[in-house]
Formats: structure tokens, C-alpha cells, sequence
């Protein structure tokens, strides 16, 4: 499954970030170490969102293609440099469309998302829960895919006013309770604060000197790495980072739709 990766910390150049170290993002869309029987390799696109220096907004760059085939992206990646940034590498599910707009990070306003997983038993699963959101919201998902989904419920919540932690632990929660066995490794940032889950997927996270680096793989064999754990909530400033298991199930979503059996 896909890879993905944020940063928050003192400005650094997308391509120092992204495309440099030993195990970078760009390595680990074609010689991944720990996809844990999801995909072998992340080719089916890829995406950027950074914060411009004293930006709220963040910009985003996403295409269909594999990272490394990508010349524009490496150029622009030596020149832009920023404190707060999302990417990730793409290893589409079968089924779901391959476009730009299926790739991470999805976004609206001040915050980026990503999704590194599957929700299981698509799309049926997960109607009752997506019947919850306004029509609107379905009917401008950037791509019809889990993730976008995923997305959409997430944003629903932070423009409610939740924060980032309780917006994805809540989502991901409600989404195993309707699609037992889901892979929702979901990461959102505001360019302040991040938030990610682990549910079957890797995630490592480095903090020190003012930063915080969290992905699937660790970019490099420094110091430092911690291995989260499976089924936590993470969240993190550029100086400190908690760790709390996710939220339990809410009792309305177990088994939403009754016709819903867990695949095996
Ligand atoms: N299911 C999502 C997609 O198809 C994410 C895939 C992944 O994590 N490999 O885009």
C-alpha cells in the first residue's frame, strides 16, 4: 500500500526532504521494505502539499505517473523549501481509478490528508456511513476511490471544529466498525499539528531539534526512529509527539450495513 510521509520543523527543500536520503519516498515508490502484503511497488502516482513560508494554505502537486519518472518534480523539489509538508507515494487498489486526483495529499483550506490502506469490502461497507455526509460531499470526492472518501468524512468533522486527532481517530473507528479488516494508516496535518493512525500499516516517527518526521519506512539509518505501534492515534507538534491508542468502536457503526460480511 502506499507510502506517506510529513514533516514539520525548521525549513528545509523539498528535494533534502523527499527525493535525497537512503530510503527516501521517491526509493520507496519502487524498493519499498514493508508493504505487509499490500502491493509491491508505489507507481500509480504520487503528491506534495507544503506550506509557503508564513502561508496558511498549503499548495499541492499530484500526477499519475511514478515519482521517479517525474523531471518537473525534481527541479521544482531543489527550489521549494518549507517548514510544514505531506507526501505520498501511490500503489493504487485494485479497482480504483489511476488519475491525479486519486493521489495523496487530498486537501481543502489549511489542511493536507492521506490515506495509506483500503477500506474492506468497497464501496458497500462504507454506504451507510457515507450516507451520513451532504450530498454535495459525495458528489465532489476527488476521485471515487476509499481514500477520497476517507477524506471527505475527516474534513466533514474538522470543519465542525474538531480537532486533527479526534477528527481521524474518530474515522478511522467508525470505518472498522462498518468494514472490519480496513487498512487505515490516515495522516492530516494544518501545517502547525499532525495527526496519523495505524491500523495494519508501518509508520515510524523521529522527533528532535525542533522537528518531527513521521512515515510508513524510516528515510535513512539515523538515529532516533520509533516504530508506532498498530491501532494508535499519534499526534504531534514540531517538538513533542503522543501516542494513545485509537478510540473504541462507537456502538452505532458495528456492522452498519447488515449485508456486510468481513472479508477474510
Ligand atoms: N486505497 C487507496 C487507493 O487506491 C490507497 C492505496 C494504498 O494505500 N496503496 O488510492
Amino acid at each position: 500500500m502506499c507510502r506517506h510521509l510529513a514533516y514539520l520543523g525548521p525549513p528545509r527543500d523539498l528535494a533534502t526532504l523527499l527525493l535525497a536520503p537512503p530510503h527516501s519516498l521517491l526509493r520507496q515508490s519502487y524498493a519499498p521494505v514493508d508493504m505487509r502484503g499490500g502491493g509491491t511497488i508505489n507507481a500509480d502516482g504520487f503528491g506534495a502539499g507544503w506550506y509557503p513560508d508564513g502561508a496558511i494554505t498549503p499548495i499541492r502537486y499530484r500526477r499519475a505517473v511514478p515519482l521517479w519518472t517525474d523531471a518537473t518534480f525534481a527541479a521544482l523539489a531543489t527550489e521549494v523549501r518549507s517548514g510544514a509538508v505531506l507526501a505520498a507515494v501511490r500503489s493504487a487498489t485494485v479497482g480504483m481509478p489511476i488519475v491525479d486526483t486519486a493521489c495523496a495529499p487530498f486537501g481543502t483550506g489549511r489542511w493536507l490528508f492521506s490515506h495509506n490502506g483500503r477500506i474492506a469490502g468497497w464501496p458497500d461497507s462504507v454506504a451507510a456511513l457515507a450516507r451520513r455526509l451532504p450530498v454535495t460531499d459525495l458528489l465532489t470526492l476527488d476521485a471515487p476511490t476509499d481514500s477520497a472518501l476517507l477524506w471527505a468524512l475527516v474534513r466533514s468533522r474538522l470543519a465542525a471544529g474538531e480537532s486533527l486527532g479526534c477528527a481521524i481517530g474518530t474515522v478511522t473507528a467508525q470505518v472498522l466498525g462498518c468494514a472490519p479488516g480496513s487498512r487505515l494508516n490516515l495522516l492530516v496535518t494544518d501545517g502547525v499539528a499532525l495527526a496519523a493512525t495505524t491500523v495494519h500499516h508501518a509508520l515510524a516517527v523521529r522527533v528532535g531539534n525542533g522537528a518531527v518526521l513521521i512515515c510508513s519506512e524510516p528515510i535513512d539509518q539515523g538515529s532516533g526512529w520509533e516504530p508506532v505501534p498498530d491501532r494508535q492515534l499519534l499526534t504531534a507538534t514540531s517538538s513533542a509527539v503522543d501516542v494513545v491508542p485509537i478510540p473504541a468502536i462507537p456502538a452505532d457503526m458495528a456492522h452498519a450495513d447488515p449485508t456486510f460480511t468481513e472479508e477474510p
